[in-house]
């Protein structure tokens, strides 16, 4: 899958770790599609400056949370670029519950956004996919709480943990077709999802970083972009990108 002349969907492209991913992905020639819940005046910022790079570029609001909302990303895509090659699903939601506080409709909301959606979207880029008989390549983007654990975050690393399920298994599904499908595990990047750390916590978590650093979204997008190109004989696996704290 070459990134120049592709069709890529980023959800969550807005801000963060997607709007890198999109720019990224821009840069090396993909027409992008920039997905936000409601920050769409930094949507279309993004949309602006993936454009200077000379690709076509939309912004689509929608609620992942939804079914209808997940499907018309991918819909949009093919509507307006002709087809998708390149899947990122990024958009997620980081909250923390103790156990005995979660309620049923926290559980629902970060499971149909962080995972859910993710299957809603894929469904949909598959079918297209296998309709254009050109292959195509999936990324998720998963989290290393799903395998390190954070007390509170039960919710959230089950969604993760079941984004890993998606992958392993869609990747056997769908390699038949010449889709490739796999995720990457960020542990701490620069974004607003960790800016309600207090700067205490932050020296406390840096310190068990053999890097020291936090990670940056470009640093993710790279990833991505190795994936999508590079990566021609991977398919269903996660890779760690967290400056050392699984190996610690
Ligand atoms: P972020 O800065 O909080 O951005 C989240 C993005 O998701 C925004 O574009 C937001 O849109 C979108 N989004 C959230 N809920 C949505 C919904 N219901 N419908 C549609 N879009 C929705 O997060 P981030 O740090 O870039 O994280 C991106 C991904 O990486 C997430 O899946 C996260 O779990 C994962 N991750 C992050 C870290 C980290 O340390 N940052 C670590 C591991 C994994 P709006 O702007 O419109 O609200």
């Amino acid at each position: 899958m070459k990134i120049e002349g592709s069709n890529a969907v980023i959800t969550g492209s807005s801000r963060g770790i997607g709007r890198a991913v999109a720019l990224h992905l821009a840069e090396r020639g993909a027409n992008v599609v920039i997905c936000c819940r409601s920050r769409v005046e930094e949507a279309e910022e993004v949309k602006e400056l993936a454009e200077k790079a000379g690709v076509r570029a939309l912004v689509v609001q929608a609620d992942l949370g939804t079914v209808e909302g997940a499907e018309s990303v991918v819909d949009r895509c093919v509507e307006d670029l002709g087809g998708v090659d390149v899947l990122v699903n990024n958009a997620g939601l980081f909250e923390l519950y103790p156990i005995h506080e979660l309620r049923p409709e926290d559980l629902d909301r970060i499971l149909r956004v962080n995972l859910m959606s993710y299957f809603h979207t894929s469904r949909k880029a598959v079918a297209d996919m296998m309709r254009r008989g050109r292959g195509g390549c999936i990324v998720n983007i998963s989290s290393i709480v799903s395998m390190i654990g954070m007390a509170g975050g039960t919710a959230y690393a089950a969604s993760k943990g079941g984004v890993t399920g998606l992958t392993v298994c869609l990747a056997r599904e769908v390699a038949r077709y010449g889709i490739r499908v796999n995720a990457i595990a960020p542990g701490y990047i620069e974004t607003e999802m960790i800016g309600f750390m207090s700067e205490e916590y932050r020296a406390k978590v840096m310190s068990r970083i053999p890097m020291r650093r936090f990670g940056t979204g470009e640093e993710v997008a790279k990833t991505v972009a190795f994936l999508v190109e590079d990566a021609t004989y991977m398919t269903g696996q996660t890779l760690v990108l967290d400056g050392g704290i699984m190996i610690d």
